[in-house]
């Protein structure tokens, strides 16, 4: 029996070493409470068990083994480490996604450490006898909210759990007080009631694709498959994952975010019935405990959809991995540590075991592009609709020429103006699409030129008219909003620039009949509101809807024949170099939902630079890609080079400065040419702190594990210097 054991804690430190006691038996992926620091008990994941006391102190006993088996297969520990060594971050914080809350227990003290057991779930029932057409019609008129909450109940089969019921307690108190409804209780459950059908038909362009990619398959690891929105992509995996779940593997379908997946759940719901088991952060951490240990003792076979912290899920033998919507910037977590690709994490799980990967999407990234042109990836097309839908017209429209000519009207120019009369008229469906939220990015004082500031970071607040407040979109301060300017005292503030929120107020006052909605940040701030919302356009019960990055997403419309972008400059607008590539992508994606089944669509894009090329070429695909490849090629940039980007943050400016320019000067003793900065980001405060960035270029050809490790060597010499200590430096790889 080993003496010592290497524990993972969920922090940013390395494993520590601590004494296995007499008769404790321990293994390899076990999770053991210990004793951290002055007052905490953690869990812990069993890393490596040796017989080496620490070279400092003596080493704390292990207090408790949890659970009668490990939680972490060996292969499970090696993706965390990929991940950890991948990311230049610690295990640990690796941990910390990994694992469902409350299977990482943690407390003051032994006495009150208590490892998880399974719970118990809270339901509410409509007492459906009691929910008659007299009481629904007075309450619909009384306590509106109640009797939403009660419909939502009855429409989702009668039974819910208590967390996704909006009331409160004493609301739900006094329903049941009048017989309304029933609080129960029952395992945790995620399901509702399915029937299985069976898997479409495909075409003939969707069969010779899905033999494309099993063929590309035979010798490859991973396959793209490069469909315009709406050609049946979706059936296209069903056939694969049906495959691999029959012949008893895993399959994990991966999604960009999941508020946005109910469809796809309920299509895999009705395919694959019980089997689909749906994994995402937005479950509550019972249920994601009771997923995860579920899953633990069971067979494999699984088929899972859920984002990207589903990879982390015990699967025994993975067969495939679908990553739906590849390019998707929301596979990469963007804060804390570790600061992953899910998509390219996904591949990496997939060797492991072994498995396949299938990449999808209308708008393929520019890397995987390349590593199809370069043979690495297999590469499949589908260039139509299902049903033979027409792609839309994209018509581009010069908001400048409309200014000199007196056409436009607020925010809209005569094209799209004109274009939004005559579908209301044909009572057909618009989306008008502003990627900003809030009714105007800033309120400028015409006479002095103030306008309100964040006062703990550097940029301006926005006006939200409808909460009456002044938000900061980076750290949410806030204040009410102003009508003289508090500087000069004189000037009455102008709102500047525009957000969904006052593109509605603007399309309200010129189409006082149409009835719209509005999908951004502020309305769908639950995945109940999102689904009201779209449940609602769906239908057909509002004639537009306004929304920001959200309505670009995964949403299917039989109605809409117009989409509106109201400002194309603005896509364009950041300094990064990935600006073109995504605001391309979004037009794609954006001009992917005009027009499906019957009705040829139209896309009108506003734009103060009608000549710009991401216009022209919005539909080819081809041509835009090479030509922001050989750019980047040219620049050095990815998919060329590999780029990480070290983030410096402290509220001390002098220091930041001090050490950052110290730390520019290490790298480049190491690295030469392939530092750039320190430079200040656009925005250098945020929550008070100040920061810096530099970035390291590595060339692909180069060893990318040699120039981390070197890395990580240089910021350690670095924060080891004692006034350092307390700079927080963030490397983030693979940037997008
Ligand atoms: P994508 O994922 O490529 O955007 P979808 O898979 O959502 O496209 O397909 C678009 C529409 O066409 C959906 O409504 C889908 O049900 C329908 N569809 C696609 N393929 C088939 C098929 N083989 N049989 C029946 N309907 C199909
Ligand atoms: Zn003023
Ligand atoms: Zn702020």
């Amino acid at each position: 029996m080993s003496r010592y054991a290497d524990i993972v804690l969920p922090l940013a430190q390395p494993a520590y070493t601590f004494a296995v006691g007499e008769g404790v038996e321990v293994c390899v992926g076990d999770a053991v409470a210990v004793q951290f620091g002055k007052s905490a008990v953690y869990t812990g994941i069993v890393w490596r068990l040796h017989d080496t006391p620490p070279a400092r102190g003596t080493a704390k006993p292990i207090l408790k083994v949890l659970y009668d088996k490990p939680l972490l297969s060996e292969l499970q520990m090696q993706f965390w480490e990929w991940i950890a060594e991948y990311y230049i971050c610690s295990v640990g914080e690796v941990m910390r996604v990994a694992l469902p809350s409350a299977i990482k227990a943690k407390a003051k003290c032994e006495e009150e450490f208590l490892p998880y057991t399974p719970k118990r779930e809270t339901t509410v029932g409509l007492v459906a006898d009691a929910f008659t057409e007299e009481v629904r019609a007075k309450m619909a008129r009384r306590a509106p909210k109640r009797y939403e909450a009660l419909c939502a109940i009855e429409e989702a089969g009668g039974v819910v759990p208590r967390h996704v019921v909006a009331l409160d307690a004493a609301a739900l108190k006094s329903l049941a007080k009048s017989g309304l409804v029933e609080m129960g209780e029952r395992d945790y459950t995620l399901d509702c009631e399915w029937s299985k059908t069976l898997l479409p038909k495909l075409s003939p362009a969707q069969t010779k694709a899905l033999n494309e990619i099993r063929e590309g398959l035979t010798d490859r690891r991973v396959a793209l498959l490069h469909g315009v929105t709406s050609s049946g992509k979706t059936e296209i995996y069903t056939h694969l994952i049906e495959e691999r779940l029959s012949h008893g593997e895993d399959v994990l379908f991966l999604v960009p975010e999941i508020s946005l997946t109910t469809q796809l759940v309920e299509r895999m719901r009705s395919l694959f019935g019980e089997s689909v088991t749906v994994y995402h952060s937005k479950l509550t951490p019972q249920q994601r405990t009771k997923l995860y240990t579920d899953m633990l003792s069971s067979e494999s076979g699984n088929f899972v959809v859920g984002a990207r912290s589903a990879l982390f899920l015990p699967y025994k033998k993975l067969g495939l991995v679908v990553v739906d919507e590849e390019h998707d910037s929301s596979y990469k977590q963007t804060e804390p540590n570790p600061r992953y690709n899910g998509r390219d994490a996904a591949i990496l799980l997939a060797t492991l075991h072994d498995a396949k990967v299938v990449l999808g999407s209308a708008t393929p990234s520019l890397e995987s592009y390349a590593n199809t042109l370069s043979g690495k990836y297999a590469y499949t097309q589908l260039t139509e609709r299902y049903g033979g839908v027409e792609m839309p017209d994209i018509v581009i429209s010069d908001t400048v020429r409309n200014v000199k000519r007196n056409e436009r009207k607020l925010h809209f120019n005569k094209e799209l103006l004109d274009g939004i009369a005559e579908r209301l008229e044909c009572n057909e469906q618009v989306i008008l699409f502003q990627n900003r939220r809030g009714y105007s990015p800033y309120m400028e004082c015409p006479s002095c030129g103030w306008s309100a500031r964040c006062p703990r970071c550097n940029v301006t607040l926005s006006a939200h008219q409808q909460k009456g407040r002044m938000i900061c979109h980076y750290c949410g301060y806030n204040e009410p909003i102003e009508r003289y300017c508090p500087n000069c005292k004189s000037g009455e503030l102008r709102p500047m620039g525009f957000g969904t929120e006052r593109v509605e107020e603007a399309i309200t006052e010129l189409f006082p009949e149409a009835r719209v909605l509005r999908l951004d940040g502020d309305t769908a701030t639950s995945s109940t509101a999102y689904n009201r919302i779209i449940g609602a356009f769906a239908r057909h019960e509002a004639d537009i809807l306004v929304g920001t990055q959200i309505v670009s997403k995964g949403l299917d419309f039989a109605d809409v024949t117009l989409i509106g972008i109201l400002n194309g400059d603005n896509l364009l607008a950041s300094p990064d170099f990935r600006a073109e590539e995504r605001a391309w992508q979004l037009l794609m994606q954006v001009a992917g939902r005009a027009g499906r089944r019957d009705k040829r669509g139209e896309v009108i894009i506003q734009t103060a630079e009608p000549e710009h090329s991401v216009y022209a070429l919005v539909g080819d695909y081809e041509r835009v890609a090479t030509k922001l490849l050989a750019e980047r090629k040219q620049f050095g940039y990815p998919p060329f080079v590999r780029i990480v980007k070290i983030t410096m943050r402290t509220s001390n400016k002098e220091l930041l400065v001090k050490s950052s320019l110290q730390l520019g000067e290490q790298l480049r003793n190491r690295f030469g040419r392939r530092v750039l900065g320190p430079v200040a980001p656009l925005i250098d405060r945020v929550r008070g702190e100040y920061r810096v960035e530099l970035m390291l270029k590595v060339e692909v050809e180069s060893s990318f594990s040699r120039a981390r490790a070197i890395l990580r060597e240089e910021i350690s010499k670095l924060k080891s210097e004692k006034s350092y200590r307390n700079i927080v430096v963030i490397c983030d790889v693979d940037i997008l």
